[in-house]
């Protein structure tokens, strides 16, 4: 091999840009272990296609889409991440600092990572929003990536990696840990001999099931 300074290297500017080349471009993550992790958002102008919406009947939900070029960072792990973060509503009761009384109040992941981030947005409007997730391009938070997996009975299974024809999903919902509340079950999503939390597996109906990361608990970093 020739040295550096033997090569009579150009000098020819090239058309090349590394400043808008993606990052991590072609790798394919493998989904972590649960865990608490930290995360990096994608750089300017990356973060500006991690948008999408989920239309229903009556208004627009915006998701935050982490892939392809615009994949999170994990930063513990020192590998991409990939994931969705939605702005769907719901509600939870707390108690009060000040009154002690308890208030429900509405929240959503989206909301909650913005807040992790400390982005201020301000209005609070999807165009906001997501001008508040860019604002804040190759910033950290630190969130719990968890494991969930469905057998649906919208869709036809699966059987050694064959989709099979008319036979749907029996409806059962696994994660991490089993619980069960009044309207709702999850079983537990079978670990492995050497203690892993299975990414792929079987369901009860035979059905092969993948096991799917969701982030929750979000905090800054
Ligand atoms: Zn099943």
């Amino acid at each position: 091999m020739p040295n550096i300074n033997k090569l009579n290297l150009s000098d020819d500017p090239l058309p090349l840009d590394l400043k808008v080349m993606p990052q991590g471009l072609g790798s394919r993550p493998q989904t972590p272990q649960p865990g608490i992790y930290q995360f990096r958002l994608p750089e300017m102008p990356a973060i500006e296609n991690c948008f999408d919406v989920m239309e229903t009947e009556d208004s627009q939900i915006l998701v935050a889409v982490f892939a392809d070029d615009h994949m999170l960072f994990n930063e513990t792990l020192g590998r991409f991440y990939q994931g969705r973060v939605n702005n769907r509503f719901r509600e939870i009761t707390q108690t009060n600092r000040e009154t002690s009384e308890k208030e429900t109040v509405l929240i959503s992941d989206y909301g909650m990572m913005l807040k992790a981030l400390k982005a201020e947005p301000a209005r609070i409007s999807n165009r906001y929003l997501a001008a508040a997730l860019v604002e804040c391009a190759g910033k950290s938070f630190i969130a719990e990536h968890t494991l969930t997996a469905s057998c649906q009975k919208t869709r036809e299974i699966f059987q050694k990696g064959q989709r099979v024809t008319g036979k749907m999903g029996c409806g059962k919902q696994y994660a991490v840990e089993a619980w069960k509340g009044q309207k709702s079950e999850r079983h537990q999503i079978p670990v492995e001999a050497d203690g892993k939390v299975a990414l792929r597996f079987e369901c009860a109906c035979g059905a092969e099931l993948r096991s799917w990361g969701q982030l929750q608990g979000f905090r800054s970093a």
